[in-house]
């Protein structure tokens, strides 16, 4: 039975290789040199053709190499076919050091210093303590949970909210949709970390940015369906937001003339919050081949029906 792998190439044969020398009994693929299609019972990507459960008719599971797993189209899947997501340290790593890098930033006003020095004003404001920094974080799952773990030592006011009623050291918990409002409103910095959803889709929306502070600022790492573009670039001018900082867009990348180029409270970086290195989540990868193997339950299954 064989593991069939589509991604790019380089990562492709660093993946193989890794197999080669600590699983040399899993017979690895590459995309597109599938072989005889009925013996791939494992399939990993990123972004899969449509067609899958019908090209490989004994497909098991599938292994997405990233931790959302919205690019599936679920809907489509078969039920026998388990989806897991990724849970490599290595991810968790990332965005912990851009959830930082931007907190702090956001914190310490290091985009209104940059306009300054732009426009050579030499100007200091008055520091917020990060004591008085109220930082919410939507999403508390393996991210959100680890993010805000990260950020205690500093002495933010720590905020969250998921779904369901979480415990979490350090952090006021808020759950569901009835307690939004109240957490938006103790977000001074407010931190997406959400899966993309047919309920979490356009969640960072005008009504969203209303209900925070005012001159509040946002990071959005989750996805680009989470944001409601046109509303933050309202929000943004009229000052009900002060700053922004956004890793994810709907349409990556976005064309030359998308006002986020050059919004100037706007930092956009392409991507980067964090991505699946083979070094790290082999491991998590062969564990739950291996897992599958013996007929026990692998990490990271999603639920189907929740979408995440
Ligand atoms: P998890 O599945 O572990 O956690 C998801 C969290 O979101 C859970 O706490 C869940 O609540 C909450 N949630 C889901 N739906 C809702 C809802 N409708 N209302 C309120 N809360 C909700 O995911 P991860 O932490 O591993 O990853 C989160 C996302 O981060 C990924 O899906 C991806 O979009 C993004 N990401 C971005 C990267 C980047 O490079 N920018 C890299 C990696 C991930 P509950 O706990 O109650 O179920």
């Amino acid at each position: 039975m064989a593991l069939l792998f589509k991604v790019d190439d380089s990562r492709g044969s660093v993946w193989k290789s890794l197999f080669e020398q600590h699983a040399p009994d899993i017979d690895v693929r590459l995309w597109p040199d599938i072989g005889d299609p009925s013996q791939v019972r494992y399939f990993a990507a990123w972004q899969p053709p449509h067609d899958l459960h019908t090209r490989f008719p004994n497909l098991d599971v599938i292994f997405a190499t990233s931790a959302g797993v919205d690019q599936f189209d679920l809907g489509e899947l078969p039920g026998y076919i388990q989806v897991v997501r990724m849970l490599d340290p290595g991810i968790a790593q990332g965005i912990i050091e851009y959830a930082c890098f931007a907190v702090l930033s956001l914190h310490r006003q290091v985009p209104l210093y940059l306009r300054q020095q732009r426009a050579r004003v030499w100007q200091d404001h008055e520091l917020t303590p990060a004591r008085r920094r109220r930082v919410g974080v939507m999403g508390l799952g393996n991210l959100g949970v680890a993010v805000t773990q990260a950020l205690r030592p500093f002495g933010f006011e720590l905020r969250g909210w998921a779904r369901s009623h979480k415990h979490i050291d350090g952090v006021q918990c808020f759950a569901g949709d009835v307690q939004l409002k109240p957490f938006l409103a103790q977000c001074d910095i407010l931190i997406c970390l959400l899966p993309l959803t047919d309920d979490t889709r356009g969640v960072l929306n005008a009504q969203t940015f209303a209900a925070m502070p005012k001159g509040a600022q946002l990071i959005n790492l989750g996805r680009g369906g989470h944001l409601i573009e046109r509303d933050l670039l309202d929000a943004l001018d009229s000052g009900q937001l002060s700053d922004a900082v956004v890793d994810v867009l709907e349409d990556e990348p976005p064309s030359p003339d998308h006002p986020f180029w050059s919004h100037p409270n706007l930092w956009l970086t392409p991507h980067i919050g964090a991505n699946t290195s083979p070094d790290t989540a082999f491991e998590v990868l062969l564990g739950n081949l291996r897992r599958h193997q013996r007929g026990e339950a692998m990490h990271g299954v999603i639920a189907r029906h929740q979408g995440y």
